[in-house]
């Protein structure tokens, strides 16, 4: 019998980026198998999570891909989020392959896990200041480089989904808001005048 060795990773991937890539390379190291679990996954169209998982599952499977990593290896599972904490690991559990071993930077993941008796590893940060989630979206709203943060699927599987356009729409006020807004100016530079 062939022991099969998985490991789990569990992030929001909003979107996958080239860190991701790189910590998934490293688990493939150690382990046969690697579950990548989709957290957040009932969450999209807001600034902190504009992709739907499955949005992220096509990123992934395809920056997977265009890296060379063969489909045998890993397993995408999409993880909802649970109101209960202690209640967590479990959740995952009923979702997810057998696994023996998670890598996260999380300290509450690995504590979740580490109290159920987990091997828990934190992995090696890549290039942080730039391959991060929060990182891409900055620019993508901001209109600075963020495609070389991102595998170039990624930046494919955004243009397919409008993501760019997506964030920025997300980004605006209601037109309620600004007018109400303005009111707010006009009000407060008539007091000035009056003083
Ligand atoms: P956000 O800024 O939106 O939180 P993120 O870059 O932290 O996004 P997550 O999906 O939250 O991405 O990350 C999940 C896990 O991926 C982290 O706990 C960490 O283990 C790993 N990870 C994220 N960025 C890197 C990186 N630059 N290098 C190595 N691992 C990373
Ligand atoms: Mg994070």
């Amino acid at each position: 019998m062939v022991i099969n060795l998985r490991g789990l990773l569990i992030g929001r991937m909003q979107p996958v980026h080239k860190g991701h890539l790189q910590v998934i390379k490293g688990i493939l190291k150690e382990v046969n198998e690697v579950i990548i679990g989709i957290g957040s996954a009932q969450l999209s169209h807001t600034l902190k999570d504009p992709f739907t998982a499955g949005e992220r599952v096509m990123m992934l499977t395809k920056a997977l891909n265009e890296n060379g990593i063969h489909a045998s290896r890993y397993y995408i599972i999409p993880i909802q989020d649970v109101a209960c904490n202690s209640i967590w690991v479990a959740h995952v559990k009923m979702l997810t392959p057998p696994f023996e071993h998670i890598y996260s930077g999380n300290p509450l993941v690995q504590r979740l896990f580490l109290e159920a008796g987990y091997k828990v590893t934190e992995p090696p940060l890549f290039n942080r200041e730039f391959y991060s989630g929060t990182e891409v979206r900055r620019r993508i709203l901001g209109e600075e480089n963020w495609e070389s943060l991102v595998p170039d699927s990624v930046i494919d599987v955004i243009t397919e989904v409008q993501g760019v356009s997506r964030i920025k729409h997300l980004s605006k006020k209601e037109t309620s808001e600004l007018i109400l807004q303005n009111f707010q100016g006009d009000f407060n530079e008539c007091q000035n005048l009056k003083k």
